[in-house]
Formats: structure tokens, sequence, C-alpha cells
């Protein structure tokens, strides 16, 4: 349901079609075929395997993205259902100590910020095993973490964050109503992409939200996507790539107004908006909204012809990494994976890089170890492998976290070993 400017109407959601053909755009309905990107076909890119399941046949999907005209909303169609993909979700925020260290940082600044105390209720949306809650909790400030994934959520009861599995939308939110559960302040970090009824969900936040309350989301920026060439967080998860101009239209849809951003740097390069009842008079829209306003207009994200030239850029990356592993292995150079994270998966099936290149991968989540990654089948084994087997090279797949993992792996430089970081291109550090 869709009124004269182009923006969805509170509440109704229109229906999106299951492929990407003729897909209806996820937010305001209008036909969304124009191509963003084509990584071709992949396999969900959680879905490790077993050994016995490499005998097996492996579904694999489109990763087809494309872009609105209207609102210029980047999304992939729900080719896969959510329930399928996160009823049983591998990861766990935890495992990353500089996801942790930043959601403590987060909960310092906002405590502050908003005067939180014991008589406030804060809920996280998407609250994976309690890696952010915990530091409220610390504080003696009352939580609620949402979480669909069941084994996930059993990680933060133990950690003592009152957890509850569901998934959230507009009847969660009227069920927390019903039992007085209003937030003062609502979290949702690296959800907002992955909910595939876009519109469900932010209404069901503004039910969920206090008159006085703060909604505060991060997400990956999508003009970092463009500008850092990082297709390789592309995948099926992700529904939806936001950028401020899109994003703005979505909560304004739906009577909220966004009134801050932060740019950080997490994922490549993300935003943290601050939202608010468009009725709650009582915080100003700063000036940091209007002016990234101006600099996403600058450039280019309010025009179709922008998001064009994304596809002819990811194409040259893969043939580059190509030509540098290629080159190694001609010199007879060894090369260990590092990570296993969904964008490794994105990034290896799209390039063809297999064992043919790559002898194997590590991890630190032990729930990955001696299982092998979906599509390409490179094994997952614990980070000593490194140690045991000295590759010349080590292939970081989480770019995002290059600094952090560079210095855990310092030591590989005593047998001459060298790190390829392989986006925004692929960089060899010694
Ligand atoms: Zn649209």
């Amino acid at each position: 349901m869709v009124n004269e400017i182009g923006t969805a109407v509170a509440g109704v959601s229109p229906a999106p079609t299951s492929g990407a053909l003729g897909m209806a755009c996820r937010f305001c309905g209008e036909r969304a075929d124009h191509v963003f990107v084509d990584l071709g076909m992949s396999p969900l890119c959680e879905s490790y395997l077993t050994l016995r399941q490499l005998n097996e046949m492996e579904p694999f999907y489109p990763l087809r993205v494309t872009v609105c005209p209207r609102c210029f909303l980047v999304q992939l169609g729900e080719y896969v259902s959510p329930q399928h993909i996160f009823s049983e979700y591998a990861y766990f925020s935890s495992y990353s100590s500089s996801w942790v260290e930043h959601a403590r940082r987060y909960t310092e600044a906002i405590r502050t910020r908003l005067n939180l105390n014991d008589k406030n209720f804060v809920i996280e949306l998407a609250s994976n095993d309690g890696y952010l809650l915990q530091h409220f909790v610390q504080s003696g400030i009352p939580v609620l973490g949402i979480e669909p994934a069941e084994n996930v959520a059993v990680a933060a009861r133990a950690k003592g964050v009152p957890t509850r599995c569901c998934f959230f939308g507009a009847e969660a939110a009227r069920d927390l109503l019903v039992r007085g559960e209003q937030a003062d302040l609502l979290i949702g970090n690296n959800v907002l992409a992955q909910v595939p009824d876009l519109n469900d969900f932010v209404a069901g936040m503004k039910i969920a939200l206090k008159p006085h309350g703060v909604i505060t989301m991060e997400f990956p920026h999508l003009m970092c996507l463009m500008e850092g060439n990082q297709f390789d967080t592309i995948y099926h998860e992700h529904f939806s790539y936001f950028s401020l101009l899109t994003i703005e239209q979505i909560f304004a849809a739906h009577g909220l107004t966004l009134f801050d951003v932060d740019e950080i740097s997490t994922h490549g390069g993300s935003l943290r908006i601050y939202a608010r009842h468009t009725d709650d008079p009582s915080r100003p829209v700063a000036h940091a909204v209007d002016q990234l306003r101006s600099r996403e207009q600058r450039a280019g994200l309010n025009r179709l012809e922008s998001y064009s030239a994304f596809e002819r850029q990811v194409k040259e990356t893969k043939r580059r990494l190509l030509e540098f592993l290629i080159e190694a292995k001609r010199n007879h150079k060894s090369i260990a994976g590092y990570g296993a994270p969904g964008k490794g998966n994105t990034l290896l099936n799209y390039c063809g890089i297999r064992t043919d290149f790559i002898d194997y991968t590590v991890d630190r989540n032990p729930y990955k170890h001696y299982k092998f990654l979906p599509g390409t089948h490179i094994p997952i084994f614990p980070p000593e492998r490194i140690q045991e087997t000295r590759p010349d090279y080590v292939l970081i797949l989480p770019w995002n976290l290059k600094n952090e993992i560079i210095d855990q792996l310092a030591y590989i430089r005593d047998w001459g070993g060298k790190f390829i970081v392989p986006i925004p291109e692929v960089q060899v550090c010694a």
C-alpha cells in the first residue's frame, strides 16, 4: 500500500514477490528489478557442511541484487525463508573480541547520553548471545533480548541476559505492549538488513517504543559498500542495503524521525542512527543528519545511474584477486584462509576459489571446527593449524577485523608468512 509521494503507509506492507525478476520493492512496492550486482549462484553463507554432507547435493540460490528506482532501496529477493536461515544460527557475536568491545563502549556512551538507570527498560532486537545487553545487566539496568535463534538465546540466558526466542515484528511488539514491556531504549544492531518484511519490523519498533523513547540501530552503510567495493557483504541473509536517504523515508513512513547519526567503522563502515517518535519534540534533529544526507546526494545515491557502475568494479576485483592467487600457486606458495565469515563465502564462491587455491581456513568459533565452507568445501580448523603448517600466505576473509587478526597472527612473520587482504582490492601485508 503506497501513498502519492511513494512511501509505504505505516503498518501496511506491500507483498513482495518471492523472486528477483519482477520483484516489488520491499519498502515502497515499486517494481525493483534494476540490477545493482549479479554475483551468480551461491549457497547460504552460514550453511557449514559436515564431512558426510560433502557427498550430498547442495542448494545454491541466486545472489542477484537490485535497486528500486523510486526509494533507492538496494535489495535481494527473498529466495530462502528466514525461518530456514535463522532458526539455528552459527554466529556467536562474543567470538569477536573487537565487536564485544565496540558494544561495551556503545553501552557506556548511550547510558550517559540518555541518563539510563534501574527505572528504565532496554530492549535489543536480534540480541544474539547477549554480547551487548550483558553490559546493561552489569549496570543494573533491566533488559530484554529478542533473538530468533534458540541455540544463541540459550547462550545469552546463561550470561544472565533475559532473552525471548521469537521473530520480531508488529505482532511481537503488540505482545510486548500487552505485558507492559515498552522500551526507553530500543536497540537493533545489524538486524535491519536481515528482515524480509521491513515495513512490519519498523511498525513493530514504533509500537515497542515508549512515547519519549529512543531507537538506535547500526547497519552497514551502502555508501561505504559502494565506495569500498565491499560486494562480499552481500549474501542471502542480507535482504536490504541502506543509505541514510532511504532509511529516513522508511522510518518517516512509520511515524519515526531520525534525529542524529554517527558514522562508525564497524563492518567496513556503518551508520548508527538515532530515532524517536515524529510527534516527540523533545529531541531536535542534529546537523549531522543534514550533512550526511547532502553528502549522499553529492555521491549520487539519489540517481539510478550511480548504482549501475558498481558491477563493473566488482568484476575487476575478481580478476585481480584471481591473478594474484594464480601467480602465487605457480610459484608453489601455500595459502591458508583466516576466518569463516559469511562474507568470505560470498567472495570465495563468486571468485571460484576452492581447495585448488586455499588449503584450509581457521576460525575461533568451535561450532565451525572440522566443518567445511558452503559451496567451496574448504575445511575449517582451529587457529593453531596455522602454526603447525606455516603457510606462505594467510588470506584474511573478515577484512573488517584485519588489524585485530594481523596482531593475533604476528607470529607468521617468523617463517616469512604474509597476509593477503582481498577487499577493497587485493593487498599483501608483510
Ligand atoms: Zn522502493
